[in-house]
């Protein structure tokens, strides 16, 4: 029986890529039966709410959501949707691979792993503005959390993925000779749990500021990345750019009950409706939710098919430099399986 998801096509691009990604995944055998829901800003225009009851029920009953970018509207209007999805399920574990699927960019075969803490640090949402005198936004505090309990488990998690995936070495990234009691807390964590994998996996531990520094000028010395939440959205986008941009990066939020997988990059409003955005990151975001689905075979396909598809240069979207629509792409892809 084939499995149910639920399926958000999110805002901007995410209805062009999420169709064109929903056709591949079809044509690949995949065996999932589609359950569309509402959350962002298309949510709220249909039911004024950006995250309806009946999509957490669908979550909650399928346990696995492929989801597209959901808008966040900036310094004012509804927090993001995106955080409240990972707090309600309780999503602890960022996984973001940066995979080269296309040759010939700055760097040669890139396989790197970037997991992110997803539910603490400075996106807790913890903030407020301090006022002085006539001014009432004289100054804002946001709270960076911490905790023993989710340190242990994000970097358990990265050293149980290495293991699992046949990796060589982790890397804890932080900023603890600054912020030395949360970020100490984490850095003391990650130690601590690392010497239940010596022998088995290598362990570092590098200072965030570095670890930018070096991905851009040797990628190649890295392998799992594990950091605290802001750390490891700002670097999955730097990974992303190693890899030949945005549109080339998936990621998938897990945790006890609940996965959702999607693509890195945003809603891209200056692409919304011009039919032109890649959705390559989107399909890998389908590879990674069939892999945990056991569905390993409709993965390799589609996986395979997005190499012939980009390699062969034909069918690409501008973003890489090529002059074909979301839908044309989808379609090269689609025949590419075959
Ligand atoms: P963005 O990722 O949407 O866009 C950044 C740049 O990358 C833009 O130039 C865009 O055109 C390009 N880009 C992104 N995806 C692409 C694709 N598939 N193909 C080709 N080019 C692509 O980031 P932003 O502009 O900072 O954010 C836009 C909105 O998306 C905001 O509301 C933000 O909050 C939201 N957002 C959502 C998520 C999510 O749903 N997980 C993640 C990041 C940002």
């Amino acid at each position: 029986m084939a499995t149910t998801i639920t399926l958000i096509p999110g805002d901007g691009i995410g209805p062009s890529i999420t169709a064109a990604t929903r056709q591949v995944l079809d044509a690949a055998g995949a065996d999932v039966e589609w359950e569309e829901q509402l959350a962002g800003v298309a949510a709220v225009d249909v039911v004024h709410s950006p995250l309806p009851d009946e999509t957490l029920a669908s979550i909650r009953r399928n346990r696995v959501c492929l989801k597209g970018p959901l808008t966040t509207p900036v310094g004012v209007g509804f927090r993001s949707i995106n955080v409240a999805l990972r707090k309600e399920f309780d999503l602890y574990a960022n996984v973001r691979p940066a995979l080269t699927l296309m040759s010939g960019g700055r760097y040669q075969d890139i396989d790197l792993v970037l997991i992110r803490e997803n539910t603490e640090g400075l996106y807790v949402g913890v903030e407020h503005y301090i006022g002085m005198g006539s001014d009432p936004k004289a100054a804002a505090e946001s709270v960076m959390l911490i905790t023993r309990y989710g340190a242990e488990r994000i970097v358990r998690y990265a050293f149980e993925y290495a293991l699992s995936h046949g990796r060589r070495k982790v890397t804890l990234a932080h900023k603890a000779n600054i912020l030395k009691y949360t970020q100490g807390l984490f850095l003391e964590e990650g130690n601590r749990i690392a010497k239940e994998y010596a022998g088995r996996i290598e362990y570092e531990d590098r200072i965030i500021d570095a670890t930018a520094m070096h991905l851009v000028l040797n990628p190649y010395q890295f392998d799992v990345l594990v950091m605290e939440n802001m750390f490891g959205d700002i670097l999955s986008d730097l990974m992303a750019g190693l890899v030949g941009g945005l549109g080339m990066a998936p990621g998938g939020n897990i945790g006890g009950d609940a996965a959702i997988f999607e693509p890195v990059h945003g809603s891209a409003p200056d692409l919304a409706g011009k039919g032109i955005a890649n959705p390559t990151a989107m399909m890998l975001a389908g590879c990674m939710m069939l892999e945990h689905l056991g569905q390993q075979e409709a993965s390799t396909r589609v996986r395979q098919a997005l190499g012939t598809t980009l390699e062969a240069r034909q069918t690409l979207t501008p973003d890489l430099h090529g002059t074909a629509t979301t839908a044309e792409f989808g379609e090269a892809v689609a025949r590419a399986l075959k």
